[in-house]
């Protein structure tokens, strides 16, 4: 089996993760939106990595969906929102026991992935790592994390695994990742819409506490209740850790919002409620926040999903 890695999406963690895999000698290829975004990298032929002064290139090789070969491991580097319809476009080419690696942030899309991909073992990721894009195909690392990954449906990580370590990724392999990604999910819901609606940095969130605690205790019902107890412990005392630890960042729905890109909502909140729903569950400080958010972001003209 091929040992190339495909990277779908070279924005700021695609792009990350495909310099550091091609620094390490690693077979790389880029799946780009369409052959103009390929026309456009093509021009500048190489991915830059800027870690403080330093920049290194990589002239990694591209394509669109279009593109020939079988794929037999690709990692998922989309919003969730784009990740389903763009791994749908490749499902053809996607080979019998192909491994997927998504790298979205929330619930819910990793299902939807794994509909439009039904025979790919798809492993899932939660990255605290931090990069975002210079200009195009350009990006800058800007905060040292970790990296999760563990796959729901089978505790074996992949052969490939090590490949990670080699390539400087940090990384491990955990069998309880559902519930790290509830956890990161609920750290959210607690902190980003509130940040957006009170416009300011997460530190600016110690001034409403009242607020906050009130939907800890409606995400602590809710991770109980959906079967993640573990996701569910010592939740409030956590998310005033992260509010005092990160006081003086703005929260990646604050910077969506802020640059006018669609957010995540729909995977986080919105799969928040979706699961409560489920579970015959009200939460109405919960749906509450989801309102005033939606009206919000309607308010701004940005989408509330
Ligand atoms: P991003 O910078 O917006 O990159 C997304 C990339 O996906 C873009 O390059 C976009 O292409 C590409 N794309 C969309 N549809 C595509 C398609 N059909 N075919 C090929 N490429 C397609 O996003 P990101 O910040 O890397 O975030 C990716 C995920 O990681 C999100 O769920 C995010 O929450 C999560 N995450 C990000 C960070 C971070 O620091 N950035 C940290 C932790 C988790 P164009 O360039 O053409 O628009």
């Amino acid at each position: 089996m091929s040992s190339t890695w495909h990277i779908l999406g070279a924005g700021s963690l695609g792009s990350l993760w495909a310099c550091r895999l091609a620094r390490a000698g690693k077979a790389v290829r880029l799946i780009l939106r369409d052959e103009q975004r390929l026309a456009d990298y093509q021009a500048t032929g190489t991915l830059t990595l800027v870690e403080g002064e330093q920049r290194s290139h990589y002239a990694i090789p591209a394509e669109t969906a279009r593109g020939a070969g079988p794929i037999h491991r690709l990692l998922v580097a989309c919003k969730a929102y784009d990740a389903a319809p763009a791994v749908a476009r490749l499902a053809p080419r996607l080979s019998a026991g192909a491994e997927l690696v998504l790298l979205q942030n929330g619930l819910g899309s990793q299902d939807e992935v794994a509909e439009q991909a039904p025979h790919a073992r798809c492993i899932f990721a939660s990255s605290t790592e931090g990069a975002f894009r210079e200009s195009d195909w350009q990006v800058r690392f800007a905060g040292q994390g970790f990296n999760w990954l563990g796959d729901p449906a089978n505790p074996a990580p992949p052969p490939w695994f090590d490949d990670l370590q080699e390539a400087g990724i940090p990384a491990e392999w955990r069998l309880d990742i559902l519930s790290r990604l509830w956890r990161k999910l609920a750290l959210n819901c607690a902190i980003n819409p509130l940040t957006v609606l009170h416009d300011c940095q997460n530190g600016g969130l110690l001034g409403h506490l009242p607020e906050v605690d009130a939907l800890c205790a409606e995400l602590t019902v809710l991770l109980q209740r959906c079967g993640q107890p573990g996701a569910a412990e010592n939740l409030q005392e956590d998310v005033q850790r992260v509010i005092l630890a990160t006081a003086a960042n703005y929260s990646s729905m604050y910077q969506d919002v802020r640059q006018r890109r669609r957010s995540e909502i729909h995977y986080l909140l919105g799969h928040a409620l979706r699961t409560a729903a489920r579970h015959g569950l009200v939460l109405p400080q919960l749906e509450h926040l989801h309102q005033r958010l939606v009206d919000n972001l309607t308010a701004r003209g940005l989408p509330g999903t």
